[in-house]
């Protein structure tokens, strides 16, 4: 008898564990449970095959500092933020879980010298790492048995599962909410760490302007540049409007 007593207690637990897991205002809740450590290790997974599809990448000291400038005024300074060029012609930028932050050759080319655009493109996809919006969707899509298997101890095969789930939900792009936080978050970085902010509105321009002409990469998974520009000029109107706007009148 004791023992189907505890049956039926394993049992309703259960049934409540489902019931909490699968009901969604209660499963929206059930956030917070990769930790960074697993945070770092999906990253480096990703960023195993971010590498291997283009070509490889390589360490540009300038993309370095600048980037490891701006990573410094992020909300986040426990990651181990890195900054390298992906040996492609695409005109793109891309961050992983963890601060791995890449910027296409092709992007960087379009740059040039102006190191205002770089750090406004740096800290933008450095901030998508500092505010988890990776990690935050990988736990929203988990399944209950990946959960369970992390819960359990993560091998490298759940790891290896969320490491797909996470370069999915980058190929397919972050919602407008976190495309405008990632740009809000990010230009207050660039300010802070004494970059022009006028660099982003002229690289968000450049991006309008070729966008005519041919594909932009970065584009495809990136609000329109035009409304992004007009949310940054309301975010940040006196600090623009401080700051010298060396690209000429607008
Ligand atoms: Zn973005």
């Amino acid at each position: 008898m004791k023992c189907s007593r505890i049956t039926r207690l394993i049992f309703s637990g259960l049934i409540f564990l489902s019931v909490f897991l699968f009901s969604s205002p209660a499963y929206a809740l059930i956030t917070g449970f990769i930790n960074r450590d697993t945070e770092i290790k999906i990253g480096e997974e990703i960023s195993k095959q971010v590498e291997q599809e283009n070509g490889g990448a390589y360490s540009d000291p300038r993309v370095t500092r600048i980037g490891k400038s701006v990573a410094a005024r992020s909300g986040r300074q426990d990651l181990p933020y890195s900054f390298k060029v992906l040996k492609t012609d695409k005109v793109n930028a891309v961050s992983l879980p963890g601060g791995f932050v890449y910027i296409y050759k092709g992007l960087l080319d379009v740059i040039g010298k102006d190191d205002d655009m770089l750090a406004y493109v740096l800290a933008h996809e450095a901030e998508h790492a500092a505010q988890k919006h990776v990690i935050k969707s990988i736990e929203n899509e988990m399944s209950t048995e990946l959960i369970l298997s992390l819960a359990l101890g993560k091998s490298s095969q759940t790891i290896q599962q969320m490491a797909g789930i996470g370069w999915n939900i980058i190929q397919l792009g972050y919602s407008r909410e976190n495309e405008y936080d990632a740009d809000h978050w990010g230009v207050s970085d660039m300010i802070l760490a004494g970059y022009n902010p006028w660099g982003a509105i002229q690289m968000l321009e450049k991006f309008k302007e070729m966008s005519s002409g041919k594909s932009i990469e970065w584009l495809g998974t990136h609000p329109n540049p035009e409304d992004r520009i007009k949310k940054l000029e309301t975010d940040y109107a006196q600090q623009l409007a401080k700051a010298k706007n060396k690209y000429g009148d607008k």
